[in-house]
């Protein structure tokens, strides 16, 4: 089964961490990015977003990071491009923290260390939701494309 490959950032302070799991990911067949602060992704956000969507499907974000965290980067990210999903990544002690962030807007989140297979099955499962609803974000444009114009070929 060919597999549409799924624009992923890797948002995390470990540097180890983000070039194996970029590697894995990469090898199958999906682009990766990579950011090793919340302040860095959203840079890298800004650099990828020609139409008010970044070319970004899905976030994996730290929670754990020094400076601005997960859940306040989370905050931005959804506050900004809400169409893009994000997949938190905590520790076992700090699952009140993934809570936090579900409420916030996140669309899932793992335990570290990542299980690879459950990462990915979350990966596509978010992307299929972004995908879903660009599609309905585009449906509605060219409804009301088609009302304006229609309005302007009225003979009333
Ligand atoms: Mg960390």
């Amino acid at each position: 089964m060919v597999k549409l490959p799924i624009n992923i950032l890797i948002v995390d302070d470990e540097r180890d961490f983000v070039e194996v799991l970029s590697l894995r990911l990469t090898d199958a067949g999906h682009r990766v990015r990579a950011a090793y602060s919340g302040k860095e992704a959203l840079s890298v956000l800004a650099e990828t977003e020609p139409e008010g969507l970044p070319d970004i499907d899905v976030i994996v974000l730290d929670i754990k990071m020094p400076g601005m965290d997960g859940i306040e980067t989370l905050k931005l990210i959804k506050a900004r491009y809400p169409v893009v999903e994000v997949i938190l990544l905590t520790g076992h002690g700090a699952v009140d923290t993934a809570v936090k962030g579900l409420k916030s807007g996140a669309f899932d989140y793992l335990l570290k260390p990542a299980d690879f297979d459950e990462l990915t099955g979350k990966l596509e499962a978010a992307r299929k939701q972004r995908d879903a609803q660009v599609g309905r974000i585009r449906e509605a444009e060219a409804r009301a494309l088609m009302r304006r114009s229609g309005g302007l070929f009225r003979c009333d």
